[in-house]
Order: C-alpha cells, then sequence, then structure tokens
C-alpha cells in the first residue's frame, strides 16, 4: 500500500457554472485563453494500477473522453452539490464495459443527498429497459480508506454551514467548495508538498474562500505549492496568475501535478 508516485489531472477547475458562462460576455468569458474555459471541478487519481476521479461532475461525460479514461476504479464524493454529482448517471458507460458495478465512496450525508437527486437509480424500476448506473455503494465517515493502491484520508471542511470533505492523498490535499477549515483538519494537512484548494473570486462569497482568504488560509498550512480551484468568471487566469505570491497558482483544465 503506497500513495507515493501519484499522478493527478485536474478534470475542471471551474465553478459551479462553468466558465464560459452561458450567455456571459465579461472578459473571462470571451477570454480564448485555453486557461479561462473551465469545466466543472473534478480531479483525477492515478497510480500505475488505480483510476479514481473525485466527483461526478455535470460535465463528467465529457471529461472522461478528453482524457481517455477507460478504467475507472472508483468515484469519491465530496459533497451533493449538483455541480459535483450532476455526471453521475454516465457511469453507466463503465457498467457497460466492465459488466461490473461502479465502486463510489461517500459519507452517508451525501449517499442520502444523493439518493434523492437521482431518485430513479435506487427505486424499483417502473418498467424494464430504462437505463439505470450499478453501483456499489461505500459510505466513508472520517477514517482513511484504500481503492486499489491508493490511500484517501478524509478531511472534513465547512462549506457554508455544510459539512464536507477533501481529501488528503499522501503529500497533496484536496480542498474544494470550503469557506472555513477546522483546526482539527489543518492538523490533518501537515507537511504537504501539493495543496489545491477552493478560491472562488476576489470578492468575498458565504460558502467559499475568496482569494486573500484562500492565501491566508493556505500560508497557516504551509504546502510547497498551492494551487486554486473552483474558480469563476471574475478570475482572468492571465492577470490573475501575475499577481499571486510565490509558491501560489490557479489550477486549469488539463493541469497535471506529480507526488
Ligand atoms: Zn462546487
Ligand atoms: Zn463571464
Ligand atoms: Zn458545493
Amino acid at each position: 500500500m503506497s500513495s507515493n508516485g501519484l499522478k493527478f489531472t485536474v478534470l475542471g477547475s471551474g465553478t459551479s457554472s462553468g466558465v464560459p458562462t452561458v450567455s456571459c460576455k465579461c472578459p473571462t468569458c470571451i477570454s480564448t485563453d485555453k486557461r479561462d474555459k473551465r469545466l466543472r471541478t473534478s480531479l483525477l487519481v492515478q497510480s500505475e494500477t488505480t483510476n479514481v476521479v473525485i466527483d461526478t461532475t455535470p460535465d463528467f461525460r465529457q471529461q472522461m473522453l478528453l482524457y481517455n479514461i477507460d478504467r475507472l476504479d472508483a468515484v469519491v464524493f465530496t459533497h451533493a452539490h449538483f455541480d459535483h454529482i450532476g455526471g453521475l448517471d454516465d457511469l453507466r458507460a463503465y457498467n457497460y464495459t466492465t459488466k461490473k458495478a461502479v465502486r463510489i465512496f461517500a459519507n452517508l450525508q451525501t449517499i442520502e443527498r444523493i439518493k434523492r437527486t437521482f431518485f430513479y437509480i435506487f427505486e424499483e424500476p417502473e418498467q424494464i429497459g430504462g437505463g439505470i448506473p450499478i453501483l456499489d455503494i461505500n459510505i466513508i465517515d472520517e477514517a482513511p480508506f484504500t481503492i486499489g493502491d491508493i490511500t484517501f484520508e478524509p478531511l472534513p471542511l465547512l462549506h457554508g454551514k455544510m459539512p464536507v470533505l477533501g481529501f488528503r492523498i499522501g503529500n497533496l490535499a484536496y480542498c474544494t467548495d470550503t469557506n472555513f477549515i477546522p483546526e482539527t483538519t489543518i492538523d490533518k494537512m501537515q507537511g504537504l508538498e501539493i495543496l489545491i484548494l477552493d478560491a472562488l473570486r476576489y470578492e468575498p462569497h458565504s460558502t467559499h474562500f475568496n482569494l486573500n482568504k484562500a492565501i491566508e488560509v493556505s500560508q497557516k498550512i504551509n504546502a510547497r505549492k498551492t494551487y486554486f480551484i473552483h474558480i469563476a468568471h471574475q478570475i482572468l487566469h492571465s492577470q490573475c496568475e501575475k499577481e499571486l505570491p510565490e509558491g501560489f497558482y490557479l489550477t486549469y483544465d488539463g493541469l497535471t501535478l506529480y507526488t
């Protein structure tokens, strides 16, 4: 069991509406810079033998096709907001190719909310023929769990009033959708090479860190490098990255990181 030698790919770096935002003509939404094209936030975690995706965004199908993810060992969920679960139905594709259930890992609250949003997956079928994803549900709490040879340590966070999970995977921590990290979680984030953290926009927000707050919290965590994610259209990549302190970066779709 090891979490060394892992590859991480940012499958989406955008906030819930994606960037460009439909019908918006702001400088970021009309930018031709590829780094300003943001699918909904998701991360691919890969070892030599194991592929895990964190969250199934509404862009999940497109993300799996873009990054040639032909094999998926499991999905791990942070929370049940639609921008993190909307692509769940497209897990069917892996049922077809493997003839097996897809393993999903989430805490009880997230599973219960997934069952409400995707009610038809969990009810007696009304008729034969409608395809539904076949899932192998694994309920997690705060204890570390292992998928293949990759160990995930849950990191409890607050997203407004809602408890959500980040994950520590070896020397990388992934904390999207949060505006508060409890001290007990910060204790679990010592000695990080890489922190990927929510930073929505410049202005404050009630459920997400803004850039200044994200920088302040990151300095306390003190990872070697910090990358911001879940980025809204108020942030133009080329302009914002020039303003960041040393060791701080913006993620962008397709960014790969190694530990
Ligand atoms: Zn989100
Ligand atoms: Zn815009
Ligand atoms: Zn959210």
